[in-house]
């Protein structure tokens, strides 16, 4: 079975060449000069088109539990919603309870996910719980294709880490080659704002983000890196929302450190201001770290033009308005902390590129070549040559579209961006060969997705 993709430009973190794309089953076969091939079983008119590695979302949370309910999508709509938006690969995240072993909490996501997927699928592992025996669970996760352990420094009670917990945790880390990923915020001081701001009886959302300042995430991520310092681990550093945490990476990019960072779309284009929405609505808007003063987003913007942040991911993680944000009326401190965005990452990046923020290599790279690098599926994943996974995405850059609840795939009652009115748009998806999304519509299959084992990180020795 061979596809032939004619006529677009093929996209690398190096930017666009005129180019030919043949696929032979699930992988492309070859990168030629325009015009080289003209037949094969199917040909895909890319002319006026982008050709580009299929989006790598690093930081999804799909049936994620979270204070007595679960996030809205399942592995099925979630992954069909990311293929709709040119995202043909997620790494999601296997939660240990405290009191349970890393092999049961692999076992519990494997059987959410195994089957039920319409893309390509990893697991990172978070640990909540560390022990001895977790510890050297640690050694059997990476045999299983699982490289990376995410720990928190907020959340206290539920997945917080002391530092003496993380140290051990990174020093296993140093040792098996594997990568630490952090959620950094302050916790314990964070948990003193929110009682306090509670007992002065504000419990509107917009507390949830007074309660977090962005000083707590600078703490957090200076302490983090400090930490990875004396271990001799490397950090990837979560969600980076702040100035104040950008500055700590790139200082310690800077002295040679192995410390990376992601941001979220969140972060670049939403704001404080959304949490203020009056009448409850500012809940549609609750993830942490907080959305942040508007001031940050040019930091941001920067960071992804320096390298200082390498990965844009989504920490898709939807709860419904109606029936799950609404635990949270009147107790910000309850409401589900979580925003819907894997459908709408690469459109969402793709307007920086629109704007002259990022150039279309960087768009790439930071969607789809990075991730596959920082977390062991390159170059299997993340770029379109000889022998890697057919993923492409046939992207138009002239149409335009209006991002809303009614018309997204995702199993959540509302847009975070509901009304943003965006250039450009996914037209075609192929994962491994298969076209998913075509102007015809999805015609994928939630068993069409593989459980992806990785290898280290292929930024470290
Ligand atoms: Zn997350």
């Amino acid at each position: 079975m061979r596809t032939l993709i004619k006529g677009g430009t093929v996209l690398s973190p190096a930017g666009g060449v005129a180019a030919d794309v043949l696929v032979e089953d699930e992988r492309v076969a070859a990168v030629t000069a325009p015009g080289l091939f003209d037949t094969a079983d199917t040909v895909l008119d890319a002319t006026g088109k982008y050709v580009l590695p299929g989006g790598i979302d690093a930081h999804t949370h799909m049936e994620m539990p979270f204070g007595g309910t679960f996030s809205s999508d399942t592995f099925a709509t979630g992954t069909t919603a990311a293929a709709w938006g040119g995202t043909t690969t997620i790494i999601d995240f296997a939660v240990q309870a405290k009191g349970t072993s890393l092999a049961s909490t692999l076992d519990k996501w494997h059987e959410k996910a195994d089957g039920n997927c319409a893309v390509d699928y990893g697991f990172h592992m978070i640990v909540s719980d560390v022990n001895d025996s977790t510890l050297k669970e640690m050694e059997s996760c990476v045999d299983a294709g699982v490289s990376s352990f995410k720990m928190f420094m907020a959340y206290p009670g539920v997945f917080y880490s002391t530092d003496g917990e993380i140290l051990r945790a990174m020093r296993k880390a140093t040792e098996t080659g594997s990568m630490i990923m952090m959620h950094a915020e302050n916790g314990i001081a964070i948990d003193q704002l929110v009682a306090q701001a509670l007992a002065e009886g504000k419990g509107d959302p917009v507390q949830h983000g007074l309660t977090r300042p962005s000083a707590l995430e600078g703490e957090a991520t200076s302490r983090a890196i400090t930490l990875a310092r004396v271990t001799g681990s490397p950090l990837y550093i979560v969600h980076l929302s702040a100035a104040e945490a950008l500055s700590a990476v790139a200082a310690a990019r800077d002295a040679g450190q192995n410390v990376f960072a992601e941001t979220c779309p969140q972060y670049l284009y939403l704001s404080i201001e959304d949490l203020a929405r009056p009448d409850f609505e500012g809940a549609k808007y609750v993830a942490s770290p907080p959305l942040r003063e508007k001031k940050h987003q040019a930091d941001l913007w920067r960071g992804l033009r320096t390298n200082d942040l390498s990965v844009v991911s989504t920490d898709h993680c939807p709860f419904c308005f109606k029936d799950q944000k609404e635990l949270g009326r009147g107790d910000f401190s309850k409401i589900p902390n979580g925003i819907p965005g894997v459908e709408h990452r690469m459109d969402l990046l793709h307007q920086g590129v629109v704007a002259g923020e990022i150039s279309l290599g960087r768009w790439v790279e930071a969607c789809s070549t990075t991730p596959a690098r920082m977390f062991g599926l390159y170059p299997r994943k993340g770029v379109i040559a000889p022998g890697a996974d057919a993923d492409i995405v046939i992207y138009d850059p002239a149409a335009t579209q209006t991002l809303s609840a009614e018309t997204h795939h995702m199993a959540v009652d509302y847009s975070a961006y509901e009304g943003f009115e965006l250039t450009g748009k996914v037209e075609t998806v192929l994962s491994r060969g298969k076209v998913v999304v075509s102007p015809s519509g999805f015609s994928g299959g939630t068993g069409h997705g593989r459980f992806l084992s990785r290898d280290l990180c292929q930024y470290l020795n």
